[in-house]
């Protein structure tokens, strides 16, 4: 018996619209869609009048799924893998089952589609040439600090997936962490009604979130502008925020002195950060 194909299928991010003629074929044509949420993908599989057998599989139960979707596609039925909205994997389940599959030498198909984030790239004016997808940060403050902290130095576009929630208090640690004058896109609620992309240094990206409660609703993409010297030294935030404090009590030259004196680091870099990062 033939094994069945695995098909990894993007669906819609918002505008039901946005699906392939393909991805509409092969999920009326598999025995089974394996779905993260069976009653939220159930609206649009009605939408398009498909009826195929649904099963959950989602972060919770992935693991245990594997042995019965092999089973399955063993038995030579094939599978179609989809997610809540657009690409499956790409901040969404799926990966362990993908892993396994090419473990036990099942073929896996793309049935490729939207992406909030490629989308969003498309859209927000940044470069596109490189660009490092981080997905969510840390929805604890101290955390997404740090992990901020240790993007400082990377030169691509950086591209975030933030809740309404979090959208500020994301955007201020930028600012804190990388400076206000670093260039942002806001990009939200894209392919619906209230698509809008914002792209500005981050101090006036976060001004125009805060002018109106609408501007913070519905779902984003945050993309920020890499680092802007290729090889430039990046300087550690806590030896800035030890120079931003010495220069409270002396000439700036004076503390760079002082700060170079400490830490090792050059008295010019030190000079030319706290220039820059003055001008942010
Ligand atoms: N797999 C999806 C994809 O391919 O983009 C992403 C799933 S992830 C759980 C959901 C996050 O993606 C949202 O919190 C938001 O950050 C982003 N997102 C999804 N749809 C979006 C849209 N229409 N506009 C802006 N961001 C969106």
């Amino acid at each position: 018996m033939t094994t069945g194909i695995l098909y990894i299928v993007a669906t819609p991010i918002g505008n039901l619209n946005d699906i392939t003629l393909r991805a509409i074929e092969v999920l009326k044509q598999v025995d089974v869609i394996a779905a993260e949420d069976t009653r939220h993908s159930k609206k649009l599989l009605d939408h398009y009048g498909i009826d195929t057998r649904l099963m959950a599989v989602h972060d919770h139960n992935e693991d245990d799924r594997i042995q019965s979707l092999l089973g399955l596609l063993q038995g030579g039925q094939s599978v179609a893998l989809i997610s809540d909205a657009g690409t499956p994997l790409i901040s969404d389940p799926g990966f362990r089952v993908v892993r396994a599959m090419h473990q036990a030498n099942v073929e896996v198909v793309s049935i490729p589609g939207p992406c909030a984030a490629i989308a969003a790239l498309s859209i927000a004016g940044l470069p596109t040439d490189r660009f490092l997808f981080v997905g969510f940060l840390s929805a604890k403050q101290k955390a997404r600090q740090g992990e901020l902290e240790n993007l400082l130095a990377e030169t691509a576009t950086l591209v975030f997936y933030e809740s309404p929630k979090r959208i500020l208090s994301t955007l201020e640690d930028v600012i804190s962490v990388m400076g206000a004058g670093r260039v942002v896109s806001v990009v939200k609620e894209i392919t619906k009604s209230f698509e809008t992309v914002k792209t500005l240094p981050a101090a006036e990206a976060l001004s125009w979130l805060q002018e109106d409660q609408h501007h913070t609703r519905g779902e984003f993409v945050l993309l920020v502008q890499g680092a802007e010297h290729k090889g430039s030294l990046v300087i550690d935030p806590k030896v800035m925020r030890a120079l931003q404090m010495t220069a409270e009590y002396m000439p700036l030259k004076k503390a760079c002195a002082v700060v170079s004196e400490l830490t090792g680091i050059a008295k010019n870099a030190l000079y030319d950060a706290a220039l820059t990062q003055n001008k942010g």
